[in-house]
Formats: structure tokens, C-alpha cells, sequence
């Protein structure tokens, strides 16, 4: 049988950006290839499907390229947390720390119901502070958060340790050291 494909291959990988010395992992050039986005599609819905969710989560802005078309190829609705100032209506919200800073998510009241099963998916897990902040609102809007899928997870950061530590179990596509 052919070996199994290796997304690393559609993953590139852009020295210092967005500052000097980071190495960023664009998956612009995975989306942008047939073949490579497929086989991701795929995968994550796998991994997504295994928590049988009824609702998924993506968080602003990559991880809304994920849970978009995996809600459609699943048949389940998705929502969005967003950057403060974004979503119209009443929205509840959780502010988090950032290497320098502060930012905050938001979540349309109401976006959620008690108990619903929910996955949430991002492009990219490092330290984890975004995947816990997305977890922890979702908790507070009432939801259950049975699982969180990422395409790309970097190790050594302690992010992995962090979202299992709040008893959600994740899956990743690729790791990186
Ligand atoms: P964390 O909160 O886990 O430290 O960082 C994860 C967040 O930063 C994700 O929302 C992700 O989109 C973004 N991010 C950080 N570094 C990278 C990178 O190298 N590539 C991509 N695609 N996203 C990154």
C-alpha cells in the first residue's frame, strides 16, 4: 500500500514572522493544494467525528477555516469566537494573557445550548493559552466541551498538558519539536 501522505510537505515554513526570530507555520500553502487540504479534511473530520459533537467551535481567525467546512461535511452547525468588537449582539467574553498583554474572546450569547457537545478546532496549538480561553468561555456559555482538534501542534511549550489538564482530550495532525 502507498505510504500514507505527509502534510509537513504542504506546511510552510516562514523564518522570523511575525518578528524576528519566529519560525511560523503558514498553512496557507496546505489550503491552497487540492490534493494536501483533502487529505487534511479528512483527517480532522476523523478526529473530530471520534468526540461525536453536536456543535463545533472555531477560533478566530485560521481556526474558522477548519470548522466552516468540517461542520458542512459533518451536517453540524459551527460558531465563532471572535476578537473583541466583532460579533453584534450580546456576547459573553473571557479575557486571557498573551506573551505581552492581554486579549479577549467573545461568544454570541445564546450560541450554545446547556449541554451541547461541542468540539472546538484551531489552525495551530503552541503554548495553549488561546485553546484554553476558547475552552473555558465555551464552559461558562454552558457548553460541553468534549474534545479540541488542531491541525498543527507544536511540542515543548507545555499547550498539550494544559487543554488535558482541563480533562479535554486533543488531537493533532502534525507535530512539530
Ligand atoms: P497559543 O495560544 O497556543 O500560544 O498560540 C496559538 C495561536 O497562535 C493560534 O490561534 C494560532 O493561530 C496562532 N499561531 C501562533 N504561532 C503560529 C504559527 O506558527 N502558525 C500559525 N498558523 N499560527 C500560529
Amino acid at each position: 500500500p502507498p505510504a500514507p501522505i505527509d502534510l509537513k510537505r504542504y506546511i510552510r515554513e516562514v523564518p522570523d514572522f511575525p518578528k524576528p526570530g519566529i519560525l511560523f507555520y503558514d498553512i496557507s500553502s496546505l489550503l491552497g493544494d487540492a490534493d494536501g487540504w483533502a487529505v487534511a479534511l479528512e483527517r480532522l473530520s476523523r478526529a473530530t467525528m471520534a468526540c461525536a459533537p453536536e456543535l463545533l467551535a472555531g477560533v478566530e481567525s485560521r481556526g474558522f477555516l477548519l470548522s466552516a467546512p468540517l461542520a458542512g461535511r459533518l451536517g453540524l452547525g459551527f460558531t465563532m469566537l471572535r476578537k473583541p468588537g466583532k460579533l453584534p449582539g450580546e456576547t459573553i467574553s473571557l479575557s486571557y494573557g498573551l506573551e505581552y498583554g492581554t486579549d479577549a474572546l467573545h461568544l454570541q450569547k445564546g450560541a450554545v445550548k446547556p449541554g451541547q457537545r461541542v468540539v472546538v478546532l484551531d489552525d495551530l496549538l503552541a503554548t495553549g493559552g488561546t485553546l484554553e480561553a476558547s475552552i473555558k468561555l465555551l464552559g461558562q456559555a454552558g457548553a460541553k466541551v468534549v474534545g479540541a482538534v488542531v491541525m498543527i501542534e507544536l511540542e515543548g511549550l507545555g499547550g498539550r498538558a494544559r487543554i488535558e489538564g482541563l480533562g479535554i482530550p486533543l488531537t493533532s495532525l502534525v507535530t512539530y519539536q
